[in-house]
């Protein structure tokens, strides 16, 4: 038996005595079911079924689907209203938040908050991850500088990001991907706008009353491994860059990779200095506070946990619960 599920039973209990919950999920990409199984990368992506299938689930079992707006005004209410509440956010954002996750939300008539990397519309980024899994899904064999792997099947093609996506590690990141765009005859910029959001399509979301839109960073650092004016560039820049571009005034802030190493009490109040209301982290938990509002936990929803009985374990709580027993946070 899992930890989470040993501590299922208890949480019920602790959870009816402090009522008040919210649950805040963020995931990447997503895609539709038949697509979402031949991804070299699919656990960065959810399948739009089983979305589909969680918008539905949630509204039928009670809980409010709202914005971090509205996640905020409730949190600070001193009448604390007992209804139970879930706010998803999208991290990055490509394409597909602008063809299909922004789509799936309205078509529930349920809010959903953007956080943007604005180096991604800006095409001031390397999206090396997602140019790695566009060339191995275009091609039956990977040409690097020592060796040519077997692509062939959907099998090989997920094997081979993992063992790559590892090799980034150990050199200049943009360096190794412009080495194997060049040695597969891939055209990196082409891979960039077909993957990308584009200003244009957040101009347009901006408009939608069921999208609210943060901020990410600049370029997608790990903030808590920068110097101070740095880190505090990455946040204040973005804020910048997505007030300058949408004309809208952007409150929230999440920071990548968002664990315990990545952000820290430090960039949580440069977060509030750089003008964000809140700052939302990927560190398990409910939201029961406003002392939480620079550090807010998040769930991650990814693609290799899509079942219904996972997502009633992060409900109750047991997922965070096991996180902290086990030093996963
Ligand atoms: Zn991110």
């Amino acid at each position: 038996m899992s930890v989470a599920a040993m501590v299922s039973p208890l949480l019920q209990i602790v959870n009816q005595f402090l009522g008040f919950r919210g649950c805040l999920f963020t995931f990447h990409r997503a895609a539709s079911a038949q697509a979402w199984q031949s991804l070299p990368n699919r656990d960065f992506y959810l399948n739009l079924d089983f979305l589909d299938e969680v918008l539905r689930h949630l509204s039928h079992n009670g809980w409010d689907i709202v914005t971090l707006d509205e996640a905020i005004a409730r949190t600070s209410s001193v009448n604390k209203s007992k209804q139970k509440f879930v706010n998803f956010s999208v991290d990055d954002c490509y394409r597909d938040t602008f063809e299909d996750v922004v789509p799936l939300f309205r078509e529930h008539q349920k809010p959903v908050t953007l956080f943007v990397t604005s180096g991604i519309p800006d095409e001031r980024m390397t999206l090396w991850h997602v140019g790695l899994e566009d060339i191995l899904l275009n091609r039956d064999q990977l040409i690097l500088e020592d060796e040519t792997l077997d692509v062939s099947t959907a099998e090989l093609k997920r094997k081979v990001f993992h063992t790559v996506s590892r090799r980034f590690d150990n050199f200049d990141a943009d360096k190794f991907y412009a080495r194997i765009c060049e040695l597969n005859g891939a055209n990196a910029l082409e891979i960039h706008r077909k993957h990308a959001v584009t200003w244009d399509m957040l101009a347009q979301l901006k408009n939608d009353p069921l999208v609210e839109i943060g901020g990410h960073t600049l370029t997608h650092p790990h903030i808590a491994s920068l110097a101070a004016g740095d880190a505090f560039e990455q946040l204040s820049g973005c804020r910048k860059r997505l007030q300058e571009k949408l004309n809208l005034p952007i409150q929230h802030f999440a920071f990548p990779y968002g664990r315990g190493a990545d952000c820290g009490i430090r960039d949580f109040q440069l977060a509030q200095k750089a003008g964000f209301t809140t700052a939302a982290t990927t560190i398990k938990g409910f939201l029961r506070s406003p002392n939480q509002f620079l550090s807010l936990p998040r769930i991650t929803l990814n693609g290799s946990h899509q079942s219904m009985a996972m997502i009633e374990a992060h409900l109750s709580g047991a997922t965070a619960v096991a996180a902290r027993i086990t030093g996963r946070v």
